[in-house]
């Protein structure tokens, strides 16, 4: 091997060993907080005895093991079935932005800003009556699997709407209202709960739905409680609860100003 095989050999290890640990890493943040860590850890732990076994020859353990490990993609499949499916959506997701460069619901050639008062007017009414409410903002993704689970509006965004859609009495209440180019898509729509296991007990479904559809996607979620008429904000898997509506439209326009940058 000559001196500059040597060093060939070195860099590609650094990068190889560089990427499996970015790899690991973003395995770690899809199952942190979620009951797969616990499978994660097993899994780990099956495979380094698997190696340790191997190292000090003891076969028999080692051909059991072994063929554990033989069949541990497929175990792997089935178990992360879910988190495999967030890992594909965020590289998938990292295509996109990059194509497009910025989210959708700035002020494009076509596209319509946001009307953050509407919303926020809207929102503040519905926390003094206790009205709950569910909305999603779309950025890229534009969430067409989750809008045709509901019923489609195709409306400007408008007070009289929104009322009207989350009215206790409206066939439309239930679910979440799907907002894209400053239209409601969709009313009554079904999102994926999230599974983070350290998410708050006291907050129900809508709040965990809210939680699930903002980290599976770069969408933003407003919610008002029935329960108390607090006001939330989830982004990215997070929510920021008890949102006055000063916070709620700074939060918005944070949002709105980053793609027009
Ligand atoms: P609240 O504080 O308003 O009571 P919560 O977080 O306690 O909210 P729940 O009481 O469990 O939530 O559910 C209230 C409403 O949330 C349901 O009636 C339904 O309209 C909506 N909801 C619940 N789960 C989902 C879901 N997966 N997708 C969309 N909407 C949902
Ligand atoms: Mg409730």
């Amino acid at each position: 091997m000559s001196f500059l095989d040597f060093i060939e050999f070195n860099f590609i290890s650094i990068i190889d060993i560089v990427l499996v640990a970015i790899l690991m890493y973003q395995l770690y943040k899809l199952v942190r907080g979620t009951v797969a860590i616990n499978i994660f850890i097993g899994l780990t732990t099956i495979y380094l005895l698997w190696k340790l076994v191997s190292a000090i020859h003891m076969e028999l353990l080692s051909e059991i093991l072994g063929q554990f490990i033989g069949v541990g993609v497929l175990i792997l499949v089935i178990v992360f079935q879910q988190e495999l499916r967030k890992f594909l959506i965020m590289i998938g997701k990292a295509r996109l932005i990059k194509n497009n460069g910025f989210f959708k619901f700035n002020i494009g050639d076509e596209q319509e800003a946001l009307d953050i008062e509407t919303l926020c007017k809207s929102c503040q009414d519905f926390s003094k009556n206790k009205t709950g409410a569910l909305i999603v903002i779309t950025h890229a993704d534009d969430l067409a699997f989750f809008s045709e689970s509901g019923v489609e509006i195709n409306a400007k965004i408008t007070i009289p709407l929104l009322k009207s859609i989350f009215y206790k009495n409206s066939p439309l209440h239930d679910g979440a209202v799907i907002v894209r180019d400053n239209k409601v898509i969709a009313a009554r729509c079904v999102l994926p709960v999230t599974n983070n296991t350290d998410f708050p007990s006291h907050l129900g479904m809508r709040h965990r739905a809210a939680a699930g559809i903002s980290e599976d996607t770069d969408a933003v979620v407003i919610i008002v409680s029935e329960q108390s008429g607090e006001i939330s904000f989830a982004k990215e898997g997070n929510l920021h609860n008890q949102c006055s509506i000063e916070k709620l439209e700074k939060l918005l326009r944070f949002e709105a100003d980053k793609l027009n940058a």
